[in-house]
């Protein structure tokens, strides 16, 4: 048996998939399973995208391109980022990723030093702690408070910080919980960052999803924050292009050449068909993107009103992302076993909030991207499955 490094010991998961494999597997057992286990919208990819993709097959975009992305897409996001985010990106502060995930494993490979301290949310994509403890540096949790609308404490974050931190990674919106940082949050956090000299991991892949007129802000547009901040985003959640494998970090010029660096060690470069279909989605009609939220809106106007109706359930209603993270001790179960027992019961596929770290324990995490109907029905049976318990 070939032996396996030391390293691949500490590396973790993303539960979502394995999930979704046992919910695949009862599928074709004959079982009828509602999805609300993973994180990627059910709609298609605008056909202005899509035909920009064919054309550019067509034009012969079908070669290696540079590392660092296509210059016309580095120039596109380097605009969009400088509108919606108010600050100055040029082209070369921009990397194109296949998804926005290797950002987060480039920006720590480049940034983080063995033995060095991350600061990362928890419950948080499970990523994070995974990538901080391959490479052996310590995955220090700030804790997401439920009382705070799932922000965590400034005074925990002080508390967290020790001379050995390195970075800290935020996430708004958040997965699993669908929670935002206040501008008040970002203030706060970008006066400790600046004091410590710490890298910002500043995830804002949900970006554009969000609702109720909350609107998204950047670390990045605070005082002294451009130059340590790393912007993780891309197209996968805002334009239903996950398949797509299309994503992008903004950073500082020299960071941003050790990540370019990184992805001729690995992947060296992005498909560059995606890519021109990335400038089409950047620069082409942007009122698929509004649809998406204003459906996103009404399934998740529905999905908390109908989970508040649940003996044992409390469900606050988050203003991004297209997950909820309802409190469930007042049924009794823990979150594993409440999460498996409604696959098996009912046929309804969610995750555990302990996919996302320990203090995750108490809640489920569902994604609300599937139809209304399919919310109402899952609704429907893990009413039904509480009321046996
Ligand atoms: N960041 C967060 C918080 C996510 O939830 C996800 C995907 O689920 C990603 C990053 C990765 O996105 P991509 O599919 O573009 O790699």
């Amino acid at each position: 048996m070939i032996p396996l490094a030391d390293r691949t010991k500490r590396l973790g998961t993303e539960t979502a998939f394995e999930v979704l494999v046992k919910a695949r597997a009862l599928e074709a057992e004959g079982r009828d399973i509602i999805h609300l286990e993973i994180g990627e919208p059910d709609f298609d990819t605008p056909s202005n995208i899509k035909q920009a993709a064919k054309k550019a097959l067509d034009d012969g975009y079908t070669h290696y391109g540079p590392a660092a992305g296509l210059p016309q897409l580095r120039s596109a996001i380097a605009q969009e980022v400088s509108t919606s985010r108010g600050i100055s990106v040029s082209p070369d502060q921009v990397v194109v990723t296949p998804g926005a995930k290797p950002i987060m494993f480039f920006a720590i490979l480049a940034c983080v030093d063995e033995g060095d301290e991350v600061i990362y949310p928890n419950p948080g994509f499970p990523i994070y702690e995974s990538l901080i403890e391959f490479v052996n540096a310590r995955a220090v949790p700030l804790v997401l408070r439920e009382e705070k609308e799932f922000r965590f404490d400034i005074e925990d974050l002080k508390g967290a910080i020790t001379r050995k931190t390195r970075m800290l990674i935020i996430n708004s919106p958040q997965n699993p919980t669908g929670g935002v940082l206040a501008q008040e949050d970002l203030r706060q956090i970008a006066e400790l960052a600046v004091r410590h000299d710490l890298v910002v991991l500043s995830d804002e892949i949900y970006g554009r999803t969000v609702y109720d007129g909350f609107k998204h802000f950047s670390i990045a547009a605070l005082p002294g924050m451009q130059e340590r901040t790393i912007i993780l985003d891309g197209f996968s959640k805002t334009f239903a292009m996950t398949g797509w494998r299309l994503g992008f970090g903004v950073m500082p010029r020299h960071v941003a050449d050790m990540v370019a660096k990184l992805q001729v060690n690995s992947t060296s470069c992005t498909a560059s068909f995606s890519q021109i279909a990335g400038v089409e989605a950047l620069t082409g009609p942007q009122d698929e993107v509004h649809k998406i939220v204003e459906e996103f809106r009404r399934r998740r106007d529905a999905i908390v009103e109908g989970l508040n109706c649940i003996r044992g359930f409390r469900c606050h209603k988050p203003l991004g992302a297209f997950y909820v993270f309802p409190n469930i001790q007042g049924t009794g179960k823990d979150s594993r076993t409440l999460a498996d027992y409604l696959l098996n019961e009912v046929g309804v596929a969610c995750l555990s909030g302990t996919a996302f770290g320990k203090y995750g324990e108490g809640y489920l995490r569902f994604s609300y991207a599937n139809s209304l109907e399919n919310i109402r029905g899952a609704l429907r049976r893990i009413d039904r499955a509480v009321n046996m318990l």
